[in-house]
């Protein structure tokens, strides 16, 4: 993330994550691997001593804390270290003000609320979309095949909206009302629940075998479910 961007910027202070011990030249205090190391005009300063021992340090990978924790900061620096690896200075954190960094993330935790908020309103109205749908989907059913049992137009349509919870649009849905969508998913059911389709299929008859198979099982609870007399086959 803008890594070099930052580290152009003459205007910003960089600190260093050191690598090999040091030695501050005003306090003469020793820093240890790993802390953290101003350079003064070629002299190492420990951050008391560069006057930066009141910000606190946040590390990278949080992109919008980050962003918001340097605007709210009046001052800040970035903290970089050297990686032997990759033979480069690579940027490590800010160093911000705490009120910067607390305001950064209360905001930040807004957000998030607001995000699960706007979520579950969401889902809510996808729920009652989907309720709304199959409530169509059942009534449809019940006014084609309206001797079918109420649990099974019930069963029906809600497994035809589980199948199609995946699709987008008012079209797709308005296609599976169709009488002929509608037909297709009664049939699937009736072959699945009321044949032996599946037992067919477990025995090793493909798919066109068993569906022949039990052609005339299905037409026969279907005319029933239409209310209809029974075909002659
Ligand atoms: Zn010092």
């Amino acid at each position: 993330m803008n890594q070099g961007q930052s580290r152009n910027n003459p205007d910003e202070i960089v600190v260093f994550s050191i690598v090999r011990n040091s030695t501050c030249s005003e306090c003469e205090s020793e820093l240890w691997r790993g802390e953290f190391l101003r350079m003064e005009k070629d002299r190492p300063l420990c951050l008391s001593c560069a006057d930066l021992d009141h910000l606190v340090f946040l590390p990278r990978g949080n992109t919008a804390l980050t962003r918001r924790a340097r605007k709210y900061s009046s001052l800040h620096a970035v903290v970089v270290r050297f990686s032997r690896a990759r033979k480069r200075y690579e940027r490590q954190g800010l160093l911000v003000e705490e009120q910067a960094l607390t305001r950064a993330e209360e905001e930040c935790l807004k957000d998030e609320e607001a995000r699960a908020r706007a979520r579950e309103r969401a889902a809510e109205r996808r729920a009652a979309a989907n309720e709304q749908y199959v409530a169509t989907f059942r009534s449809r059913i019940a006014e084609l095949f309206p001797n079918a049992p109420s649990e099974e137009q019930a069963a029906i349509a809600e497994r035809a909206c589980r199948v199609g919870s995946g699709r987008v649009g008012r079209t797709a849905a308005a296609k599976e009302l169709e009488p002929g969508a509608l037909e297709l998913a009664v049939r699937a059911h009736v072959r699945h629940q009321h044949t032996r389709y599946d037992e067919l299929l477990a025995q090793g008859l493909d798919r066109s075998e068993a569906r022949a198979a039990v052609q005339g099982e299905v037409e026969e609870v279907l005319a029933r479910w239409r209310g209809r007399p029974c075909r002659e086959r």
